[in-house]
């Protein structure tokens, strides 16, 4: 496949005079890993849905990853092919990604919670040569849907399973294609394996981020991007190969995969991977494993505290809890703080350039609590009015980033990479900064709601209700929640003489086969909508009527 990261090239000179671009790609870092620290344990992966628990030293991480590798090339993948998996978090993603990384592949992970309609998109936009899925996971069967949806996939040669049957036969598991044979005993092993090494600034990672634009869009990164940010966070926030990582956030998302895969490789450091959340079972894995840093967004945090206050058993080696991704209220942050005994990390970022803004673990306490923290070395911030002039301190604007960090543009839409010449990236969120250069987001200009930190594409949700037969109108807005932070609530006018309700409303979008996450969990029917003299439909006030209607 031929990968338009556009806004890679141009950037190189200044960004390896910076020292922000080092030129060391995953398998790099895994190779120092092993050469360092071949017997101490680089992961532990507890799986709820498979009731195991599994361990890899790193070399037989090491070992693993060529294995998987070697059996990747045997399926015809070769550099620069796309390989996408839909898994929950646990080892075999860890070991896809850094066996693609070997080849040159690009690894594509995509959402558990993602359904036909998602993945139809994606897979074939990102032209993936092999899927790789768990079987069943949550009570849904994965491999089914990916056999169905193969024949509109032509790019598509291999589904293959997590314990499991991907095809007609048990051929297509994991374990009998990927990690089961001897394949590093082959002759050809150490050709294959040193033939095709990507350079750093080839696209590694393709990460598909909700669409604001009616379609979703996928984000392009290299080993340059991802690191920089992975470099800087992991030194503001003091991590070394002594800590102990866990990762119950999904992988499948940019927090998850930069945190709890990337960053455990750079550093040497021991990886608790968690499949479900389970606030009782983090607060067990952090006490057994002797966890030191966590990540995740707000419910995350919110159900830890929780947990860990009612049972009255603290997890003492927990130091840093770092919280982004969906506002961060205030109050969260300082009951989470005296719950966990750990310092609260407030953070913000977004897929296209990893956590940018983080406060400092030794600030004062209110900065977390009422900022999204300053940027790491190698990103600036500006905040600028509807004419791209600065705004002073305290104002708020849209937010304009440049990172080292930033992405390489997205796949086949160049057009929308809203990255102007001189490097800033439109985020599209509203922000402030203080007079210290610190960070409040303070809304969003794009439309999407963050209901638990995972972003609802509003429009496409839109789009689809407008073709149930029964809609004339209809625009859909966020609503506040306790522990989800948003929840999505739709207003639909009927057309003359119809009429729709909420489990009309329910039952067509199940039947569209998208997540079942991204469907509005109420329903709120009119006769008008408020909307401009222009005809735009004004969501402020839908926002302000559902406000009204609580309180
Ligand atoms: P991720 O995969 O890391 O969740 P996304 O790209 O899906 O990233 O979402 C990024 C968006 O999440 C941001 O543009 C912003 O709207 C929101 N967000 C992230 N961090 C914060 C924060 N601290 N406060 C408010 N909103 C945030």
């Amino acid at each position: 496949m031929d990968f338009d990261a556009v806004l890679i090239a141009p950037r190189r000179a200044a960004s390896i005079a910076a020292g922000h671009w080092q030129d060391r790609t995953i398998s790099d870092y895994l190779a120092a890993c092993v050469r360092e620290r071949p017997d101490a344990t680089a992961l532990t992966a507890l799986s709820i849905e498979r009731q195991q628990v599994t361990r890899f030293t790193w070399r037989e991480l090491a070992r693993m990853a060529d294995r998987v590798a070697l059996g990747l090339s045997r399926l015809g993948i070769v550099t620069g092919d796309v390989v996408s998996c839909q898994l929950p978090n646990g080892w075999h993603l860890s070991v896809l990604y850094l066996a693609c990384a070997r080849l040159g592949a690009v690894l594509n992970p995509v959402m558990p919670i993602f359904r036909e309609r998602e993945l139809s998109f994606m897979l074939a936009h990102a032209q993936s040569k092999v899927v790789v899925v768990p079987k069943m996971f949550r009570g849904f069967d994965h491999a089914h849907m990916l056999r169905g949806l193969r024949d509109a996939l032509p790019a598509l040669r291999h589904v293959v399973a997590v314990d499991g049957d991907g095809g007609d036969d048990d051929s297509d598991s994991f374990e009998a294609l990927l990690s089961g044979p001897l394949w590093e005993d082959d002759a050809d092993a150490a050709a294959i394996l040193l033939g095709s090494r990507p350079g750093p600034d080839d696209v590694t990672q393709l990460i598909y981020t909700s669409g604001t634009t009616g379609e979703p869009k996928g984000v392009m990164h290299t080993a340059n991007t991802l690191f920089s940010n992975i470099v800087a966070y992991a030194g503001r926030l003091h991590l070394t190969g002594d800590d102990v990582v866990l990762m119950a956030s999904p992988m499948a998302h940019q927090t998850g995969f930069m945190y709890g895969l990337m960053m455990p490789v750079m550093l040497g450091a021991h990886a608790v991977l968690q499949d479900i959340w389970d606030p009782a079972r983090a607060a067990a894995l952090i006490r057994e494993q002797g966890v030191t840093f966590t990540m995740g967004s707000t419910p995350f945090l919110t159900d830890l505290a929780r947990v860990v206050a009612e049972s009255g058993t603290p997890v003492p080696s927990l130091r840093t809890f770092l919280c982004a991704g969906a506002p961060i209220p205030g109050a969260l942050v300082e009951r989470a703080r005296s719950a966990l005994g750990a310092t609260i990390v407030s953070a913000w970022g977004m897929s296209e350039n990893g956590a940018v803004t983080t406060t400092l673990p030794d600030d004062p306490d209110t900065r977390a609590s009422t900022t999204d923290g300053c940027p790491l070395p190698g990103v600036e911030l500006r905040v600028v009015d509807g004419a791209d002039a600065d705004l002073p301190a305290g104002q708020t604007g849209r937010l304009l980033v440049r990172a080292c960090s930033n992405f390489g543009g997205y796949l086949k839409r160049p057009h929308l990479n809203s990255t102007d010449a001189d490097g800033w990236f439109d985020t599209g969120d509203l922000a402030r900064l203080d007079a210290h250069g610190y960070l409040r987001i303070a809304g969003r200009s794009k439309d999407v709601i963050i209901r638990g930190g995972e972003n609802i594409p509003v429009l496409e949700v839109e789009t689809l209700l407008y073709r149930h037969p029964a809609v004339a109108q209809v625009a859909i807005v966020a609503y506040p929640d306790a522990r989800l932070g948003e929840r999505a609530c739709a207003f639909v006018v009927p057309r003359p003489g119809q009429s729709i309700d909420m489990a009309g409303m329910v039952d067509w979008l199940r039947q569209q086969k998208m997540a079942l996450q991204y469907i509005p969990e109420k329903l709120v029917v009119r006769d008008a909508l408020p909307a401009t003299p222009a005809g735009k439909i004004q969501k402020f006030r839908l926002r302000e009527m559902l406000l009204g209607e609580d309180g």
